[in-house]
């Protein structure tokens, strides 16, 4: 079966957003605190046991606290059952959280050419060494199953496709250093439970609470 959790569901910035004095963030600060929500991210699993972030928020440290599904195993020193990060962007929202995954745990990083390209070109993400991070290129139109971290297949079967959408801002007027005409820097991913046949469907399964900030 395959399980999904929403670890944030605000768009970019968050609710509040720092830097915001809308009707919104004003009252998510003060009498609302359930207004408030992280930026947006989910994760997948097919075994109950391995899971895969799709897009690593800024707001990825605090999403883990909160999800108990992601917390390392009982009784293990260092452990993480997060096998992988599956990245359809490589936005500030969806790419930030990678540096808080710096501490030497392996996973699998599945992402179009195109943004593995924006993060060689950007050092600070060197501080995901290729030993324990490996990337993993994927392609639009062609469906891949991530692996668990011995090898396994993890019963996902993730086909990416084109969607509209822009390079990251942070890039707008620079040369992209894939070059090209952009296909492939936004992607929408079709998830299926192999096991099943069936495709994700977003569930709660957690408190209501659960995946927001708390006040
Ligand atoms: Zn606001």
């Amino acid at each position: 079966m395959l399980r999904v959790v929403v670890l944030g569901a605000a768009a970019g910035g968050g609710v509040p957003q720092w830097n915001c004095g809308c009707p919104v963030c004003l009252m998510a600060r003060t009498e609302h605190p359930e207004l408030r929500s992280t930026q947006a991210s989910i994760a997948i699993c097919a075994d109950g046991a391995h899971w895969f972030l799709i897009n690593a928020s800024p707001d990825l440290r605090q999403q883990l606290t909160v999800t108990p599904q992601l917390h390392p195993k009982a009784g293990q020193l260092r452990h993480s059952p997060i096998a992988g990060v599956i990245l359809t962007n490589s936005e500030v929202d969806a790419v930030a959280g990678l540096l808080s995954m710096r501490e030497g745990s392996p996973f699998t990083l599945y992402a179009h050419e195109r943004v593995l390209a924006i993060l060689r070109s950007n050092s600070i993400f060197n501080v995901l060494n290729e030993k324990n991070v490996k990337r993993q290129p994927v392609e639009v139109g062609s469906a891949f199953e991530p692996t668990l971290p011995d090898g396994a297949p993890s019963g996902i079967e993730i086909l990416p496709f084109e969607v509209p959408g822009k390079g990251a801002w942070y890039l707008e007027g620079k040369t992209h250093p894939a070059g090209g005409d952009g296909a492939g820097d936004t992607l929408g991913l079709r998830i299926l439970d192999k096991a099943s046949g069936k495709y994700g469907r977003s569930r709660r399964d957690r408190k209501p609470q659960g995946p927001r900030y708390r006040g």
